[in-house]
């Protein structure tokens, strides 16, 4: 099976099988996009009002901001693929809750092993806390926070996978703190060098 047979196998199985009331309530399921054979995957937080219109990550005003940073290293939607910890729109954009991130990442999960990236940017908090939890969600609450985490790189094997997580801010923490900007800018920087690095990573 190729791999954009897999995910429309999870795909289909999230839009069949899984139980959850923001399933209910939003307008559409917002899986994912990119390229599926990308060494790069960023995992955002939630879907927002645009995507949920669209069914598509990352095309509302965090979305444009992620473009401009991905622009400022000349990576395009070709290089990286893009999913969310959940994938359904939480209710005026709230925080994710524990029951939703037990509900929704299993596929999350799904759609990590088939992609295989070499390299996984966490976008914010819940998505960082996640991976560096190693998928385990009650020690999420054991993994420090992004104003600690970001730009420090970690390589971390998961299942027999081996990747680097570069913990970066949620982009759409700049359009509230301007000062983020800069930070943000800094860390894809640094995330350029690790990609011409051929040692740390075969691209
Ligand atoms: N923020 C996210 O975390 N994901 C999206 O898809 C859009 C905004």
């Amino acid at each position: 099976m190729s791999k954009q047979d897999e995910l429309e196998h999870v795909k289909e199985k999230i839009l069949t099988e899984m139980k959850c009331p923001l399933k209910d309530a939003a307008k559409n399921l917002v899986f994912g996009k990119g390229n599926t054979d990308a060494n790069i995957m960023f995992i955002g937080e939630a879907p927002g009002a645009q995507e949920d219109e669209q069914g598509i990550p990352f095309v509302g005003s965090a979305g444009k901001e992620l473009d401009k940073l991905l622009r400022s290293i000349k990576l395009t939607l070709d290089d990286v693929y893009i999913a969310n910890i959940l994938k359904y729109r939480p209710p005026k954009n709230r925080d994710p809750a524990v029951d939703e991130i037990y509900r929704h990442t299993p596929y999350l999960i799904e759609q990590i092993k088939i992609i295989k990236p070499k390299i996984i940017c966490t976008l914010g908090n819940y998505s960082t806390k996640f991976v560096l939890a190693q998928f385990n969600i009650p020690n999420m609450k054991n993994i420090d926070g992004i104003t600690k985490l970001h730009g420090k790189v970690r390589n971390i094997n998961i299942d027999g996978m081996d990747f680097k997580v570069i913990p970066l801010y949620h982009p759409a923490a700049m359009l509230y703190n301007p000062n983020l900007r800069a930070v943000l800018a800094a860390d894809f920087l640094s995330m350029e060098l690790i990609l011409k690095d051929k040692n740390s990573i075969d691209l």
